[in-house]
């Protein structure tokens, strides 16, 4: 990992939360997935969360999937919360605030979020809470799980955004991918229900689409920093189990990329 304290400042930041995403249906995919895995491959993690609402609460807690691994010493967290009275690395960035999007804000970074699945819709109550961790939010019907271009709408809007973002002003962008996400069969053709096949197949159409977002990125004056991971499976009838909110390792097991653009 970088040193966050070297990063934090200097860069730009590009958070994407890839709704829903197995672990499984993003290995099969990585030579298929030319932005998200042009540097690497993913990571094996384990989230913190094993629906939407819970997962990212902890991220934007500065908690990231961590390594699926049972060496738990040697992981170095991007982020940690200052003055905690715990020990933590050098290359940790620490901040001061109730999590990092507010953390970022106070190191003068103009924080956006694009929404994608229920829980940003900013309908009801409940759905403004985690958007409500960022300056700016939007989301429009366009983005949600129903569209089978939300990607294509989503990115189209963060490229809007930015054109209105002055070169030298420091921007934490979060984007929640909603395609991945059921329903999913609209992108295998003829497909009746979801699956890892048509998971698969929404991915490689988010990697696609993702191109445009990394390029207008590119052209910013600063480095660009991205994470890039999932914050969550789902199951598909493994042992029984339908969808997510529920323990099975194919909900706890996570894509994890980080890496400059
Ligand atoms: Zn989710």
């Amino acid at each position: 990992m970088p040193n966050m304290n070297e990063v934090v400042g200097s860069h730009d930041l590009l958070m994407i939360t890839l709704d829903t995403l197995r672990y499984d249906a993003a290995i099969m995919e990585e030579a298929n997935c030319p932005n998200l895995c042009g540097g690497g491959g993913w990571e094996k993690r384990h989230t913190p969360g094993s629906f939407t609402y819970a997962a990212h609460h902890a991220f934007f807690g500065g908690f990231l999937p961590t390594p699926a691994t049972t060496d738990k010493s040697t992981h170095v967290r991007l982020f940690h919360s200052k003055n905690t009275g715990l020990n933590t690395h050098p290359d940790t960035w620490l901040f001061d605030a109730p999590d990092i999007v507010s953390g970022l804000a106070n190191e003068g970074y103009r924080t956006i979020c694009i929404g994608g699945v229920v829980f940003f819709t900013k309908k009801v109550p409940l759905a403004r809470v985690l958007p409500g961790y960022f300056q700016q939010s939007y989301w429009r019907m366009t983005f949600g799980v129903t569209n089978p271009r939300s990607t294509e709408h989503q990115v189209n809007h963060a490229l809007q955004l930015l054109e209105g973002i002055a070169q030298d002003e420091r921007l934490f962008l979060f984007m929640n991918v909603s395609a991945i996400h059921g329903p999913n069969h609209y992108f295998v053709p003829g497909a009746k229900k979801d699956s890892v096949e048509t998971q698969r197949a929404a991915l490689r159409y988010v990697d696609g689409e993702l191109g445009r977002l990394f390029t207008a990125m590119r052209k910013r004056k600063r480095p660009v920093f991205c994470m890039a991971f999932s914050d969550h499976g789902t199951a598909y009838g493994e042992d029984g189990y339908e969808g997510h909110r529920l323990a099975h390792e194919v909900v706890m097991n996570v894509p994890y990329r980080e890496f400059f653009l």
